[in-house]
């Protein structure tokens, strides 16, 4: 969960302003003819009597060109000085966009997180946000009609540049929608809203009208990456209502709001999602006594790796094997600090599988109903899917699988709960 922003709001002096946030993907500002639809969706809520801030991402492939850079000239890029290279991404964005939008005759400015500032910790590459300072961004929409926003990054307090991670320019918006206060956040991206799976992935994918923060956030953490994890986090508890929406059309999008608001039908499942981001590691014949689960996973955490699935084998003759999964990016560190454990604990090897992926079913409906486990096992089953690990919440079930059957089961699933079928709004 999102620690608690300071949010600094005028509150006794709550302008009649009408403040909207607008947030655009890189693949929207791509281009010189990307951004002027962009600025055609800038330029109707204008109409519509708002002040707005558009925070825009960098032009598509633009943060993958500088990471690319800074391990050209860097081994092992200095983190503080990499976030520093790659927010420079979203500066081009912003102040190419604020020269359009003068050009059309609109009163707005570019804005960088450090000039606002948002001030975030000093996780470099993936910071969270202590604080948006609103009351600056209200004194320059009394100036400004348009405040052009560099998404995904921010300051220190000791005013070193940070980034929110990948994909963080979301957070960005739905941060300063919150910090704002009674405020409307609108992602734009290149599809028209949420869909009951990644629509490139599986034809049949259906659009979702309305989705609770809830489910959205289990979607999002399960790998989906229309929105970023840290923003849905942010929209759950300062309740702001996002819109999810295409640059390209005109639609109305995808409402992610809370669940009351989300006329539940009998849906049960909403959503498949998955992660290709996902690697095994399997800890061979390690003692079966107390203590030995706390060796293999404090260390990993000590060292920042995030661990997802977890299976310990039944024990035999006093010896277990301990399977786990991490991100591909944590393979490495995670084999070096179990091999190094091995020795030091009496276990017989690691072995390790980087061609799986994690795919999910999602409901909150799964709250009230049983059966969807063995649903989704036997529909997996019929496909000739074999299941690698499980893990289950509240509202979803997570199979991990051969990276390689992963289109497969995801229309499985999509096609087993019928998903092209229900509308939950
Ligand atoms: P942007 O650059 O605008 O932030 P992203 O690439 O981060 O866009 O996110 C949009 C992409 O998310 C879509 O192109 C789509 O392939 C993918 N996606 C994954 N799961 C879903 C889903 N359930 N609904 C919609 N899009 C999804
Ligand atoms: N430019 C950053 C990225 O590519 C942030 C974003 O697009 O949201 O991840
Ligand atoms: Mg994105």
């Amino acid at each position: 969960m999102p620690r608690g922003m300071q949010i600094n709001r005028l509150a006794k002096q709550e302008s009649r302003m009408k403040i909207l946030v607008q947030k655009f993907g890189g693949s929207s500002v791509a281009d010189l003819e990307c951004m002027k639809k962009v600025r055609g969706k800038v330029l109707a809520e204008l109409k519509n009597g708002y002040k707005l801030i558009v925070v825009l991402s960098a032009r598509s492939g633009q943060t993958n060109k500088l990471t690319e850079m800074a391990f050209q000239w860097s081994d092992e890029p200095d983190l503080a000085e990499l976030d520093s290279l790659l927010s420079t991404g979203e500066q081009e964005s912003t102040a190419l966009f604020a020269m359009l939008l003068k050009d059309a005759g609109v009163k707005a400015r570019s804005l960088t997180g450090f000039q606002i500032p948002v001030i975030t910790d000093e996780s470099f590459g993936s910071a969270r946000i202590v604080s948006i300072d609103a009351e600056y961004l209200r004194s320059q929409l009394e100036i400004y009609d348009v405040l052009v926003v560099c998404g995904f990054q921010g300051c220190t307090a000791s005013k070193r540049i940070t980034t929110l991670g990948r994909g963080g320019s979301d957070t960005s918006a739905v941060a300063m929608a919150a910090a704002l206060g009674n405020t409307v956040c609108h992602i734009y991206t290149d599809v028209d809203g949420v869909y009951t799976t990644d629509p490139r992935m599986c034809a049949n994918a259906r659009r979702i009208s309305r989705i609770s923060y809830e489910e959205m956030l289990e979607m999002a953490s399960m790998g989906a990456k229309v929105l970023q994890i840290r923003s849905v986090e942010f929209a759950k508890k300062y309740k702001v209502p996002v819109w999810v929406r295409s640059t390209f059309s005109d639609e109305p999008g995808t409402l992610v709001t809370q669940e009351d608001e989300v006329m539940m039908e009998s849906v049960i499942v909403s959503g498949v999602a998955f992660d290709k981001d996902q690697a095994r590691v399997t800890v061979l014949g390690v003692p079966d006594k107390p203590g030995v689960s706390a060796s293999i996973f404090v260390p990993l955490s000590e060292s920042g790796i995030l661990v997802d699935m977890i299976v310990q084998k039944a024990g035999r003759d006093g010896r277990t094997d301990l399977t786990f999964t991490v991100s591909r990016k944590d393979l490495k560190r995670s084999v070096d600090l179990m091999s190094d454990l091995c020795g030091r604990i009496g276990g017989q090897g690691v072995e390790t599988d980087s061609n799986v992926a994690k795919v999910s079913v999602i409901g909150v409906g799964m709250r009230n109903h049983s059966g969807v486990a063995a649903k989704a096992f036997q529909a997996l089953y019929e496909a000739g899917v074999n299941i690698l690990m499980i893990s289950t919440s509240e509202i979803k079930i997570s199979c991990l699988i051969d990276e390689n059957e992963l289109p497969l089961a995801v229309r499985t699933l999509h096609d087993a709960f019928d998903l092209q079928d229900g509308e939950t709004a």
